[in-house]
């Protein structure tokens, strides 16, 4: 599906039959295992912030709390507008739905193209391709509260859990991880990565690295 999305469509109404499709199933469907559940059930009751590549709210619906959650990359369930002209996103459940429905022959009916309600320019996902990528306010309080976080904890005893983080995008969380964990004697990072769990020799006392499925990792510690 992911590769999918960087198909040249020949035109936006079938551009839009598929990611209307690819957005409900990973947006707006239930997780198909309970992995975040039962991450939720081991830090509920600590100290705990989230951050995030992933734009499937599947940490949102698992109960997480929004306070201490930040999806750096965006969200399926946003819309934005595609020049943008504005800071801001569209919730778009409703017009994903109506995509869903209506849709035939590969393509959605013309008039549910999706639009920008300030300036008439088509919408596009909130997900952070290019520099177009909208920060909302939700965003910068969310990015705030990480900063707030860290700071604050900066010394003490903390754990860097990395879940699945690879090397697409590894200076949102791997690496500074890494940094955070060689500038704390007392903290401890710890890679589950299924195929690339592993850790820079300077921080290798501090680390435990877990070449394992997730889901399974999570079940065996509760
Ligand atoms: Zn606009």
């Amino acid at each position: 599906m992911y590769s999918g999305g960087f198909y040249p469509f020949p035109s936006p109404e079938e551009f839009w039959a598929y990611w209307s499709r690819y957005i409900f199933i990973n947006r707006y469907m239930d997780a198909p295992k309970p992995v975040y559940d039962e991450l939720l059930a081991l830090v509920r009751d600590k100290d705990y912030f989230v951050i995030t590549t992933n734009v499937d709210h599947c940490f949102q619906k698992a109960g997480f709390d929004k306070k201490r959650l930040f999806y750096t990359q965006g969200d399926y369930g946003l819309f934005q507008c595609s020049t943008p002209c504005c800071q801001e996103t569209f919730d778009n459940e409703k017009t994903i739905r109506q995509m869903m429905e209506q849709q035939a022959n590969m393509c959605i009916p013309s008039e549910l193209l999706p639009v920008c309600p300030h300036c008439g320019k088509p919408m596009t996902m909130n997900l952070r391709a290019d520099d177009k990528f909208v920060e909302d306010e939700g965003w910068h309080r969310a990015a705030e509260r990480y900063e707030n976080f860290l700071r604050t904890r900066r010394n003490g005893r903390i754990l860097f859990l990395e879940l699945g983080v690879g090397y697409n995008t590894p200076v949102i969380i791997k690496y500074p991880f890494w940094r955070m964990t060689a500038q704390n004697k007392a903290a401890t990072y710890a890679c589950v990565n299924y195929g690339e769990a592993l850790c820079p020799a300077e921080i290798e006392k501090q680390s435990i690295c877990i070449d394992e499925d997730i889901g399974r990792v999570l079940r065996d510690l509760r």
